[in-house]
């Protein structure tokens, strides 16, 4: 048996942070759902895929192949066997991810891939439906939010820290539209799981939410 815990939640949460303080510090490897659905977004973006036709970006998924590999503890999502991880930290990649992410075809791709990686080792995965629909039977779930001012001010920083030239206003609409579209879409939208602990990290250091969920997982007995 392997010990599964999931994080779900909005654009900018902290979630992969978070997850990967977690996983280090309990010698799980770290899943980075969202990671996977943008290198997708990166091959469709190249192609000039018309993401508005099910059946175009149907046929381009039969060109993709996607994996991950760790170096250094460090994930690194290859797309046909090329490391993109450098390449899709974009808001373009982004957005194009959350609306490639709203197709059925799109999210089958990557759904057994996922629970592989679950069966076969001790995760800690995050993304928008691990909790709810990847993952139903993980041992630990939490729901992790802040609010749409603190999480476009943390999306900002990181941009400028990597040398990005960036927006703020703009990144918070990104934001908001993100969150709508991946709340509102029909399959797997983000939700919290009905046996998810919810967690407003707004007010809260990356210290603070890293020991609560360690804390969580002494409960469940992680
Ligand atoms: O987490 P990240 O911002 O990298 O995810 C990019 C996009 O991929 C999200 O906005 C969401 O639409 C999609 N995604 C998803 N399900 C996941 C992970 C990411 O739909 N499990």
């Amino acid at each position: 048996m392997t010990y599964n815990i999931a994080i779900d939640g909005p654009a900018g949460a902290g979630k992969s942070t978070i997850a990967k303080r977690v996983a280090k510090e309990l010698s799980f490897i770290y899943v980075d759902t969202g990671a996977m659905y943008r290198a997708i977004a990166l091959y469709l973006l190249r192609k000039g895929t018309n993401t508005d036709s099910a059946e175009a970006v149907s046929s381009a998924l039969e060109e993709i192949r996607i994996s991950i590999a760790y170096e250094n503890g460090e994930q690194q999502v290859l797309l046909n066997g090329e490391n993109v991880s450098g390449l899709i930290r974009t808001e373009e990649v982004g957005n194009m991810a959350s609306k490639a992410a709203a197709l059925p075809c799109v999210r089958e791709k990557l759904l057994e891939l996922q629970r592989e990686l679950a069966r076969s080792h001790d995760v800690v995965m995050d993304g928008r439906d691990i909790g709810t629909n990847i993952l139903p039977e993980a041992q630990l779930k939490i729901y992790l939010t802040a609010s749409a001012d603190t999480r476009a001010k943390r999306r900002y920083s990181e941009l400028r820290e990597k040398g990005q030239n960036c927006d703020f206003d703009e990144i918070r609409e990104d934001i908001i539209r993100r969150d709508e579209q991946d709340t509102n879409r029909t399959i797997a939208p983000l939700r919290q799981a009905a046996d998810a602990v919810y967690l407003d990290s707004s007010d809260m250091t990356i210290d603070e939410v890293t020991e609560r969920i360690k804390s969580l997982c002494r409960e469940h007995k992680i």
